[in-house]
């Protein structure tokens, strides 16, 4: 009994099952007052909190703000390093990052960067193969075993004095960025203080929130695979708009340095076009973008295998290595014996049961039967279709050893046994 207690006390609690008594000690309690507890009060507050005019614009501009914070400046500038900004840029997107409440950028990008390295598998530290709810959010609720951790190397970020800056100061980060300044502009600005801080300060987080869990959690459940259908990631234009543009999910695993999600013109990515607008005022340099050689490779390929898949799965008659090969005087004795068998570009076909569908009329395919048609079916009576081709593909029976009738005559010359 001991035994088993002090084997319990070395497992991690997400080692045992949730049960009533233990559930509370599963929770990452920090995580769910920033995710749910607090915007569920928060929404609580709503009935009692008049919706001015000017606070839901304001609400609306530091969403884009904030959740830029995270697709612009957590993922696509620190995760994935696509490319690069100066320091007043990187002091923005580091505070409007802040203010959307997922961490921050040292632990957002490291996560991030397991779930690229780890897809799909235990070590993705929001998997989507462990559930939609569970990619979405309930791996900030719930704990996460340690010796599941995907471990990444951040040590570039641990060079970027933003970084280290804004991850030390991170609680005095969500605190200004997250409440009080969309709650100061507001109050100060049209003397909306209660309603800056639970429109454009609380509920507006939430949404940049969920926003952005949806690129873990729908980005890997809705749409095509136009670049790669081994792993879970997909495109979808739905997926694009609640994520400002983080929703061409399939093209950006597959490509991950390239500072674009959309590559096409039309496609909506606002992110895209807020850092080529940084790069024309002189904040943003190095956009990394692959060639359209190596992108379109990749669509061709998985586009290739589709067809090679369809292509399986239909019959395409017997394979010519596997058909019996017959002499050309076994093949005329059989089709005067009754087998309606004919022999065009050196294959015996068995027609029997189609000699009464043939477009052709009966009397035409019966005057081919226990003879070379070759000539016949392409072109010296009609030049025959791709369809029948196809058709005559799968009623196959054998091979002519030797090729044909012409053949066989010629070696007849020679050795007499053939
Ligand atoms: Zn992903
Ligand atoms: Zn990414």
């Amino acid at each position: 009994m001991a035994e088993v207690e002090t084997k319990n006390k070395k497992q991690h609690i997400t080692e045992q099952p949730i049960t009533l008594s233990n559930w509370y000690q599963h929770v990452n309690w920090l995580s769910t007052t920033l995710i749910l507890i607090v915007p569920i009060l928060a929404c609580i507050a709503v009935p009692f909190t008049s919706l001015k005019f000017p606070t839901a614009v304001w609400a609306i501009v530091y969403y884009f703000w904030t959740g830029l914070g995270i697709t612009a400046g957590y993922h696509r500038l620190w995760s994935h390093r696509s490319y690069e900004a100066g320091l007043l840029l990187r002091v923005f997107l580091a505070c409007v990052g802040g203010g959307s409440v997922q961490g921050s950028i040292r632990f957002w990008s490291a996560k991030h960067r397991a779930h690229h390295r780890w897809t799909d598998t235990v070590k993705d530290p929001y998997s989507v193969r462990k559930g939609l709810v569970y990619s979405h959010l309930m791996w900030m609720v719930l704990k996460q075993n340690p010796k599941e951790k995907g471990r990444t190397d951040i040590s570039d970020l641990n060079h970027d004095p933003v970084v280290v800056w804004q991850h030390k100061n991170y609680l005095y980060v969500i605190l200004t960025f997250g409440i009080l300044f969309p709650m100061v502009v507001a109050g100060l600005g049209w003397g909306d203080w209660k309603g800056g801080l639970l429109y454009a300060g609380i509920l507006r987080f939430f949404f940049v929130q969920q926003a952005t869990f949806c690129v873990n959690s729908l980005a890997h459940w809705l749409g095509d695979q136009p670049f790669d259908d081994r792993n879970s990631p997909r495109d979808h234009v739905i997926t694009a708009l609640v994520t400002l543009g983080e929703g061409y999910h399939n093209f950006h695993h597959e490509f991950p340095s390239d500072y674009r999600n959309a590559i096409d013109w039309w496609q909506y990515d606002p992110t895209k076009w807020s850092i080529w607008v940084w790069k024309q005022l002189g904040l943003a340099s190095n956009l990394k973008q692959f060639r359209a050689n190596e992108i379109e490779k990749g669509r061709v390929q998985q586009l290739q295998k589709k067809v090679d898949q369809k292509r399986a799965r239909l019959d395409w008659g017997t394979p010519l290595e596997r058909l019996p090969v017959v002499s050309w005087d076994d093949f005329v004795a059989d089709a005067q014996s009754g087998k309606a068998l004919i022999a065009i570009a050196g294959v015996i076909h068995d027609v029997t049961d189609f000699i009464k569908e043939h477009p052709g009329g009966k009397a035409l395919i019966s005057s081919g039967i226990g003879k070379d048609a070759t000539a016949l079916f392409n072109g010296g009576v009609y030049n025959h279709s791709n369809a029948a081709h196809n058709l005559l593909s799968s009623m196959r029976v054998g091979v002519i050893r030797g090729g044909g009738e012409v053949e066989i005559w010629r070696n007849r010359g020679i050795k007499s046994d053939v």
